[in-house]
């Protein structure tokens, strides 16, 4: 792991608004998921791009 960068050296940006802020929140209109999915969304209002998935109990306990 000695390519692992410290958390400051990641910069991961919105690709549609540049925006560095995001959110999770749990999607309720994911279709074929046996189980809820947590969705990575940019946190800007007017953009709310989905930038990743996890699985919900990556993000919130049961
Ligand atoms: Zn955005």
């Amino acid at each position: 792991m000695s390519d692992t960068k410290m958390n400051d050296e990641w910069k991961p940006k919105c690709p549609r608004c540049r925006g560095m802020n995001f959110v999770t929140i749990l999607d309720k209109h994911m279709r074929n998921a046996d189980k809820a999915v947590a969705l990575v969304i940019c946190s800007v209002e007017e953009c709310q791009t989905v930038v990743g998935a996890l699985p919900y109990d990556a993000v919130w306990d049961q």
